[in-house]
């Protein structure tokens, strides 16, 4: 009798080790990932079967790594072959496809010292995800300045990604109670940082400017940086106020899961005629036609599904 294949149609992770269906990749209670949040991961996304900058992902995700001093056993090479790996188990041609390392179990039961632990590498492809549901990206999202402040950069880098988002889950609570989409957050000091999974810029002018501080250096944000010039904008990196972002032209959003995401309202302030900006607009509509023209992308191979 031969042996039922396993089914990946649902997603493909790799976790110690093997290839399983996505239902079956368990982290056990005992890892510090879960118990202490001592985890970092990136996620990097696959349209029309291609990766979208898997190398900055990767870059980014080693810088976590050493930022945390985890070093799950797996080289640059070897991610890259995993990564590909679960992709083309999924037959997905767009996924949502995360990198992840955990502290992992200690080995000494009860310890309490980081050496102790093996740190592990999961990696898993799922179909596509948004961030912000396509219907809200299209009348542009409802945001809401929450009252927590985000956490400081002295204690949690946010350069370094990271699933602490305690501060995150309260705004996002706060914004559903008032009626809003989600949630961005100032800083102790009233500067503009993020939100829950994306990067935030302000359209004023010809100048499209991002958050200098309290903000993970997104891989969308770089895209549309970069894409400014062509487009005849300029893109900043700067201090972003309270009083800016209310005084903005537009305001948009940025994440690997869900691209370039206009907003239409922040708070009660209501921008252009309450409907996605121009320049957001432009500068989206640009984002995914260079996808279709193949900018930054690495093909799938996905014959490596029976290798
Ligand atoms: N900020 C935070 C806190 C995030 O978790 C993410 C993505 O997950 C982003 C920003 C956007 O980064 P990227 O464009 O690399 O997905």
């Amino acid at each position: 009798m031969t042996e039922a294949k396993s089914d990946f149609s649902k997603g493909a992770a790799y976790i110690n080790g093997q290839y399983v269906p996505i239902s079956e990749a368990k982290v056990p209670v005992g890892d510090w990932g879960f118990t202490h949040s001592d985890v970092t991961y990136d996620v990097v996304h696959v349209t029309d079967g291609g990766f979208f900058r898997l190398e900055d992902h990767l870059d980014r995700f080693h810088r976590s790594l050493e930022g945390y001093r985890l070093d799950p056993g797996v080289s640059r090479g070897e991610m890259r072959t995993i990564l590909g790996k679960v992709v083309a188990l999924s037959g997905l041609k767009d996924a949502f496809v995360a990198m992840i390392s955990t502290r992992g179990v200690p080995r000494v039961y009860g310890s309490r010292d980081p050496d102790d632990c093996d740190n592990t590498f999961i990696a898993y492809a799922v179909p596509w995800v948004d961030v912000i549901k396509p219907d809200v990206q299209a009348r542009g999202a409802h945001l809401l300045v929450a009252q927590v402040p985000r956490i400081s950069q002295d204690s949690l880098d946010p350069t370094l990604k990271n699933y602490m988002w305690r501060d995150f889950t309260r705004g996002m609570f706060e914004a559903k109670d008032k009626g809003f989409d989600t949630a961005i957050l100032l800083d102790a000091e009233g500067y503009l940082t993020e939100g829950a999974g994306f990067n935030v810029f302000i359209v004023k002018g010809n100048e499209v400017i991002t958050p200098d501080r309290g903000a993970l250096r997104g891989i969308t944000r770089l895209a549309v940086l970069d894409l400014c010039p062509e487009l005849g904008l300029e893109g900043k990196v700067a201090p972003v106020t309270f009083e800016e972002l209310m005084d903005a032209d537009e305001v948009f959003t940025t994440t690997t899961a869900g691209g370039v995401m206009p907003c239409s309202r922040v708070n009660e302030r209501i921008y252009g005629n309450d409907r996605p900006g121009p320049i957001s607009a432009k500068i989206k509509e640009t984002y995914w036609r260079k996808h279709k023209e193949g900018w930054h992308m690495t093909p799938v191979n996905y014959a490596d599904a029976d290798n």
